[in-house]
C-alpha cells in the first residue's frame, strides 16, 4: 500500500506520455498505414482486394449489366495493406494514404448498415451467376 503510494506520488512529477484520444488528435509518424482509396479508372475488376481483405471492408456490388460497383468500409478496415499488396495495379486502382479514421468516433450503426449491403453483394453475384446460366441456356437451345 505504501509502495504503491510512493509510486503514484513519483508520478506526478514525471511528463504525461498519454493523450486525451479521441478527443486530442494523434501525431502520425511518416509511412502510417492508414485509409485505403480507390481509382475506379484504373481498376480492371478482378476482386482480388475483396477476397484477400481479413474482416471484409472491401465489397463488390454486382449489377445486372455485370458492371460492379466498389463499396469500402472505413470503420472495419484494419489497414493491414493486404488489399493493396494483392492488387495488380498498386498505386493506380488502389493505394493505401496517410490518413486515419477514428474507430472510436465512427457513426451509430455504420457496420450495421454494412452487413445489409454485404447480404446484398452476394445476392447480387448470385443473380448475375444465375442470370448467365440461363442466357446460355436459352443460347444453346436456339443453335
Ligand atoms: S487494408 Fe486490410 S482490412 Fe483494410 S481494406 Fe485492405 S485488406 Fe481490408
Ligand atoms: S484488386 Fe485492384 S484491380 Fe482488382 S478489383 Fe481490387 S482495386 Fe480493382
Amino acid at each position: 500500500m505504501l509502495r504503491s503510494m510512493l509510486e503514484a506520488f513519483k508520478n506526478l512529477f514525471k511528463p504525461v506520455r498519454t493523450i486525451q484520444y479521441p478527443a486530442e488528435d494523434i501525431v502520425l509518424p511518416s509511412g502510417y498505414r492508414g485509409l485505403i482509396e480507390y481509382g475506379i479508372d484504373e481498376c480492371i475488376f478482378c476482386d482480388k482486394c475483396e477476397k484477400v481483405c481479413p474482416p471484409g471492408a472491401i465489397l463488390f456490388y454486382q449489377h445486372e449489366g455485370g458492371e460492379k460497383e466498389y463499396r469500402y468500409n472505413p470503420w472495419l478496415c484494419i489497414y493491414c495493406g493486404e488489399c493493396v499488396r494483392a492488387c495488380p495495379k498498386p498505386e493506380e486502382a488502389l493505394w493505401q494514404s496517410e490518413t486515419k479514421q477514428h474507430s472510436a468516433v465512427k457513426e451509430d450503426g455504420a457496420n450495421e448498415g454494412w452487413f445489409v449491403w454485404e447480404d446484398a453483394c452476394k445476392k447480387s453475384r448470385q443473380r448475375y451467376v444465375e442470370a448467365k446460366k440461363a442466357d446460355k441456356i436459352q443460347n444453346k437451345s436456339e443453335e
